[in-house]
């Protein structure tokens, strides 16, 4: 395994990231190291991470592909995936960076359109204790600062929800995924803005309409903004199948729906409910109630 994580190659990607972290030193003050973390222990029923087990991707080539495809570093700018985040125990889904693997497997093995977008356009996934104001995860793109955070929120959940599912991990991987075509300062249009209604109304966390993805890597064709992304791959993952536990998939379907009535100031009336999934009394797995 660990010949797979120290693999080191001078890619331009790398030349970019050693450019990147000179503007920082020379602009803005670049980002200090936060503090130590500690990690809860999940509730892996709950979450998902038992019925999905690590040994479906525990292997070099697959963790290659997931820490290469995804652009991630043992070191750099943020608080992980080094040392207790998961990096000397890659394949430990209580730990930050096997729950983020888990993540990517279950993208890949279910919703695979989704899986090739996010690790076309994610360009280094990192790891931090917070983030400012609680956010899940947050993206940068702009010339040579490229990256996405994952916040402790991410992978254990926050507040009164002491869970973050990895189907919701999977939405907010191909979400932070679509930010990439933000731009700088948001001129690529596809960032948030203010709510108009709902939950966080007057906060700048919504999208301005709701429009099914393509998953293309073209930019902006499909007029699906972060929160379209979520709710799809929600909704995917709602449907994918009765070989998957219900309560999970309902729960998924809970989520795409609360998205769309709190996260859009416009929702198409054809699109505006995610269908009930039929019932299926045959094959809940008992670890998911
Ligand atoms: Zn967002």
């Amino acid at each position: 395994m660990n010949t797979v994580l120290n693999t080191q190659s001078l890619s331009l990607k790398s030349i970019f990231r050693i450019l990147a972290f000179l503007a920082a030193a020379c602009g803005a003050a670049a980002r200090a190291d936060g503090p130590a973390c500690t990690f809860p222990t999940p509730d892996d029923s709950a979450s998902g991470d038992r019925f999905y087990p690590a040994g479906r991707w525990c292997n070099d080539a697959l963790v290659g592909e997931f820490w290469n495809g995804f652009g991630m570093s043992s070191g750099g700018e943020s608080d992980g995936w080094s040392g207790a985040w998961g990096y000397d125990d890659p394949c430990n889904v209580d730990l930050p960076l096997g729950r983020t693997f888990n993540t990517m497997s279950l993208l890949r093995d279910k919703i695979p359109a989704a899986y090739s977008f996010a690790a076309a356009k994610i360009d280094d996934l990192d790891a931090v204790c917070t983030r400012p104001n609680g956010a899940i995860a947050t993206t940068a793109n702009c010339f040579f600062t490229n990256w996405t955070q994952l916040s402790m929120e991410f992978f254990y959940g926050s507040g009164t929800n002491l869970n973050y599912p990895i189907w919701a991990r999977a939405g907010t991987l191909a979400h932070e995924a679509r930010h990439y075509d933000d731009g700088c300062w948001g001129i690529g249009y596809t960032g948030h803005v203010t709510c108009n209604a709902g939950d966080f109304a007057g906060r700048e966390v919504c999208d301005p309409v709701f429009a099914r993805p393509t998953f293309s890597t073209s930019n902006e064709v499909d007029g699906a903004r972060p929160y379209s992304y979520s709710v799809e791959v929600l909704t995917r993952y709602a449907f994918v199948g009765r070989s998957e536990p219900r309560a999970y998939r309902e729960n998924a379907r809970y989520r795409a729906q609360y998205a769309l009535d709190n996260r859009f100031n416009y929702v198409p009336p054809a699109l505006a409910t995610v269908p009930p999934i039929p019932l299926d009394l045959h094959t809940v797995d008992p670890t998911a109630n």
